[in-house]
């Protein structure tokens, strides 16, 4: 049993205006108080968070954190759980989206649903361990392709966030795939899905034959069920791909401001300046906030392109300055989306600094943001952050700035989350000290 009271000193908080160290203080799992320090505090009754076991660190109530970074619990607002680590099964030998999704459709009827439920619970435990707190994940759910198939799916995710619960929490948007020719079979299945406990409504119109169709079908189902929708948009080189301003029209239309989410955004930055910046204002106006998935883009787009190659990343800063709220994310972990990845946000982060050239001493909070409370906003989660009344959801890296937390990628975490420690240091690279409700699996 962890002590229900939890204090630590000289603590940096880089999402706090005034800058320099604070004392921070949980009480039965929330923030009980944040208060600014005068300089350094020596403490011989706080103990070195670095110095402590997984063990000792559970029976601590008093931490020293010795000017060591902490920020609330990441949010990874765009996943593809099932899909992770799918990739000794499934190769990509182009490298682009299109052979990414014909691979992994012709593989899926052999994926079984332990499998499928297995690799999320990976996933999601990794991505734990470094320190996220929250997991909006996408499912590949092809109707077209047979009810079971996607059924198995949707019943292998809500297992798996069963089985994650006691140290993260996930939340799911199916990826409708809008076909006429199947649109009574896949109305069925979605609105079975949204009374299984699925979150919201996801899908990808512009890979659809009827993009505005799809976008039409999409709205009159999450108001249906009153879910929020968050689709992949104009995830393409083409400058022509514009998804996105009939998306602007239905949540103008249908009042869904500040619940509806476009991921990828690629064709934003091929197109033409002035036309950007109308659909970046149409965004800002209706609130569609947006989510760049810079690592997979970076993989996936520009492939038809040869010397001055397109990196296929959303105009970042430009939707920032419009007043888009912006979140980056990790989207696919080690499939044939994308080769690579952890699970690791702030990983995301350090590639969103590059990719959208935010480097400057300033720019490491707007990056910060975008792990944080930005994806939160996006992701609807209420009381979020390190603030008196909040629910205590933290990681604590080994870095003494923002800055250091990109230069170094710090693997010393200590992740703290519903009322208890969840991962510590680097025990979460070597599994030395499992979570209860992981460790029944
Ligand atoms: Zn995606």
């Amino acid at each position: 049993m962890q002590p229900n009271h939890l204090e630590a000193i000289n603590v940096k908080l880089p999402l706090e205006e005034s800058g320099g160290l604070y004392t921070v203080t949980v009480r039965e799992g929330c923030w009980t108080a944040i208060e600014h320090q005068e300089g350094m505090i020596a403490s011989s009754e706080h103990l070195p968070i670095h110095e402590l076991s997984f063990a000792e660190l559970k029976a601590t109530p008093l931490l020293d954190l010795e000017g060591k970074v902490m920020l609330p619990g990441f949010v990874d607002a765009h996943m593809h759980l099932d899909k992770s680590y799918s990739l000794p099964w499934v190769r990509n030998r182009s490298g682009t989206l299109l052979e990414a999704i014909e691979n992994y459709r012709a593989a899926s009827p052999a994926f079984t649903k332990e499998m499928i439920r297995d690799r999320i619970v990976k996933a999601a435990r990794n991505s734990a361990s470094f320190g996220s707190a929250v997991l909006r994940s996408h499912l590949d759910v092809p109707v077209h392709m047979g009810r079971d198939m996607a059924m198995r799916t949707i019943e292998a995710a809500l297992e798996a966030r069963e089985m994650v619960s006691g140290i993260v929490d996930i939340q799911y948007f199916p990826m409708y795939f809008y076909d006429p020719a199947y649109e009574r079979e896949l109305g069925e299945f979605a609105a079975e899905t949204l009374q299984m406990g699925i979150d919201g409504v996801g899908g990808a119109p512009h890979l659809s034959p009827q993009p505005e169709t799809n976008i039409a079908w999409a709205f009159k189902l999450a108001q249906r069920f009153d879910k929020p929708i968050d689709l992949h948009t104009d995830e393409s080189d083409n400058p022509d791909a514009k998804t996105i301003d009939i998306y602007c029209d239905y949540v103008q239309a249908g009042g869904y401001g500040g619940r509806a989410t476009a991921g990828h955004l690629c064709s934003l930055s091929a197109m033409e300046h002035r036309e950007a910046e109308r659909l970046i204002g149409k965004m800002a106006d209706s609130g569609v906030a947006a989510v760049t998935l810079p690592v997979v883009n970076l993989y996936l787009q520009g492939r038809g392109d040869r010397g001055n190659v397109r990196r296929g990343v959303t105009r970042v800063r430009e939707l920032a300055e419009a007043g888009v709220i912006v979140a980056a994310a990790s989207d696919n972990i080690q499939d044939p989306f994308h080769p690579f990845g952890r699970g690791d946000l702030l990983q995301v982060g350090l590639m969103t600094a590059y990719a959208a050239h935010l480097a400057k001493e300033e720019d490491m909070v707007t990056v910060l943001r975008m792990l944080t409370t930005n994806p939160a906003s996006v992701t609807g989660v209420r009381r979020y952050g390190i603030a008196p009344g909040n629910p205590a959801s933290f990681v604590v890296l080994d870095a003494a700035s923002e800055e250091e937390l990109f230069q170094e990628l710090p693997s010393s975490r200590w992740v703290y989350n519903k009322s208890k420690w969840t991962f510590a240091s680097l025990l979460n690279r070597y599994g030395v000290e499992a979570d209860q409700t992981i460790s029944q699996i």
